[in-house]
């Protein structure tokens, strides 16, 4: 191991404790848990002093956790500042979920003509309006890869100062820090640099649950966010790549923050690659509640039967997948291209059970095309089940596999190779591509806030399908939307979330510019990149979803696979 950085930073919280004079009040706000924070004033009580300390992150939203009394209000209406350097609904995106924490009263969000970091707020309360600021505390800057960003940022403001001035806290030190000795290091010229590069964080911060489907706020797992693109971005920029290039190979990325015993640390090190799993125990399939044991993938694939197709990674785990022959037009089924999306490998392997027990099927299914990533999804959701891990996304060479071709690849073809054999074997019309997105709010919250390349993804906005056809099959893929959106309708409850995250993601984040099939919202481009005319893929809300709800995400997949696989049937036999 090579340790590039490592060191301890004071807490923000304890340095204000310590510095604060008695008999002098006030404000700060910092990137803390509300224990944290309420322990910290509290101990200043002893001390003489009366301060309050806030949340830096969603400050909107922790001022109506804590602070605002909704009693006897009617509706409220939240003014939020618009920046030129921010995309435009970025203060009304940092309220989320607030729109569903108000109990039913009418809540309405304006947006000013100013960029002042602050929301105005008024309540109703029969006759009488109420009207509150709320602070936002922000900076403008220029990150690491030279944009201008809009950033949370700690504050300090003394009782009688209208104004106050920015507080660099512990959050934003630790990582600018670290970043910035990786940006210094040299790792040579050659791809990948590293197996595995860790960035290990202890942050005393606990993750607050939110009565709202999956919500969760969680400044830890922004912190894994945070670090993970923003390294990313640091070996784009570094080889002269676009900013959100998926093809960089850097190596294995693993941010780990930790809870820890309440001190703040950062070490990175250079770290050889792992070889296993983690496995917990077998699920029944069809009732599986969460992720499923790599072991018990591999034996289920087993009995299906057919042709068995392998492949090796970077670290030299077995990518496996099946080639079942039949009479059938054949489909090749694909998950865990992205394994921190955990529902697609069920619903792959829940619907090849069924199709191999079918007359004449002729289907590939390659469950988890990326067990490196799985492995690590393992790993990281020890510590923190409830935290999306998009390190995990990634495969140990550090690329997404969907942008990994047979022309790019060089000597690392590896995981790749199943898809291409799979293609070989079966010249299949459609490949039904089974994916997710998170299930509750993604965020960078020291990078703008919102993830960069990947905004459209920052709020769940239902079950919804994305297909891409070459040209000329348009009316083909017309006529297996509407059928497979047809059969979605009939699966109990999916268009009830479907309904209730779109509602939701509309009040904070505007249209969701989709198209709505049947009640699904989806999304159709000619893309002549992959070798199957037709490639439909399923994006389920499912990073980090348990028990019934990770039932009902495979459930939505399987379903998927079954209707598309019968109307291709039907689609591939007409027009022949
Ligand atoms: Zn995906």
């Amino acid at each position: 191991m090579t340790e590039i950085f490592h060191r301890s930073f004071e807490r923000s919280l304890d340095a204000l404790v310590e510095a604060a004079v008695p008999g002098r009040s006030f404000e700060a706000w910092t990137f803390d848990d509300p224990a944290s924070r309420r322990d910290a004033e509290r101990r200043l009580i002893e001390k003489g002093v009366r301060a309050r300390f806030r949340s830096a992150y969603k400050p909107l939203l922790f001022a109506f956790l804590e602070d605002i009394d909704l009693a006897g209000v009617t509706a409220i209406e939240v003014r939020y500042p618009v920046h030129a350097q921010a995309p435009a609904n970025r203060f009304r995106l940092e309220a989320y979920p607030l729109a569903a924490l108000v109990g039913g009263r009418r809540i309405d969000f304006v947006a000013r003509e100013d960029d002042a970091f602050h929301y105005d707020v008024a309540l109703t309360r029969g006759e009488v309006e109420e009207t509150l600021t709320i602070p936002a505390p922000n900076r403008v800057h220029i990150d690491l890869v030279g944009e201008t960003s809009v950033s949370p940022t700690g504050w300090y403001r003394d009782a009688g100062d209208g104004t106050g001035h920015r507080l660099e806290t512990d959050y934003e030190r630790l990582f600018h820090e670290a970043i910035e000795a990786i940006e210094a290091y040299d790792f040579g010229r050659d791809e990948p640099y590293f197996e595995e590069l860790n960035v290990r964080v202890t942050y005393p911060a606990e993750d607050v649950a939110l009565p709202v489907g999956d919500e969760v706020v969680s400044l830890r797992e922004a912190l894994h966010e945070d670090f993970y693109f923003s390294l990313l971005e640091r070996f784009q920029k570094a080889t002269g790549r676009p900013l959100g290039d998926r093809g960089l190979r850097p190596g294995q990325i693993v941010p780990e923050i930790l809870a820890g015993d309440g001190g703040i640390s950062v070490r990175v090190e250079v770290r050889p690659l792992t070889s296993g799993f983690l496995d917990g125990r077998d699920q029944d399939l069809d009732e599986a509640i969460e992720p499923i044991a790599a072991g018990q993938i591999e034996r289920l694939l087993a009995a299906l039967g057919g042709e068995e197709l392998d492949a090796r990674t970077r670290s030299g785990r077995l990518v496996a997948a099946r080639y079942v022959p039949g009479h059938d037009a054949a489909v090749m089924i694909s998950g865990g291209q992205h394994p921190n999306e955990p529902t697609g490998i069920v619903g792959a392997l829940r619907a090849a059970e069924q199709l191999a027990r079918k007359n004449g099927a002729h289907f590939v299914v390659s469950p988890l095309e990326n067990p490196d990533g799985y492995a690590l999804s393992q790993r990281l959701r020890r510590d923190n089940p409830r935290h999306m891990h998009h390190a995990a996304r990634y495969t140990a060479l550090g690329d997404d596999l969907e942008y990994r071709t047979r022309e790019n690849a060089g000597a690392h073809l590896g995981e790749k190779t199943i898809h291409l054999k799979a293609e070989a074997l079966t010249g299949a019309g459609l490949h039904v591509n089974l994916h997710g997105y998170p299930s509750h709010e993604w965020t960078r919250p020291l990078s703008g806030y919102l993830p960069r390349n990947f905004a459209m993804w920052t709020l769940p906005k239902g079950f919804f399908l994305v297909a891409r056809h070459h040209e000329g099959w348009a009316e083909r893929t017309e006529r297996l939307l509407d059928r497979v959106t047809r059969h979605l309708r009939t699966i109990p409850g999916l268009l009830d979330t479907n309904r209730r995250q779109i509602d939701l993601y509309e009040v904070h984040a505007g249209e969701t510019g989709f198209r709505m099939i049947n009640g699904f919202p989806c999304l159709v481009s000619v893309d002549g990149r992959h070798s199957a005319p037709v490639t439909l893929i399923t994006e389920y809300p499912d990073e980090t979803i348990y028990g019934a709800a990770f039932v009902a995400g495979h459930t939505a997949q399987t379903e998927t696979v079954l209707a598309a696989y019968e109307a291709w049937q039907d689609i591939a036999t007409t027009w022949v």
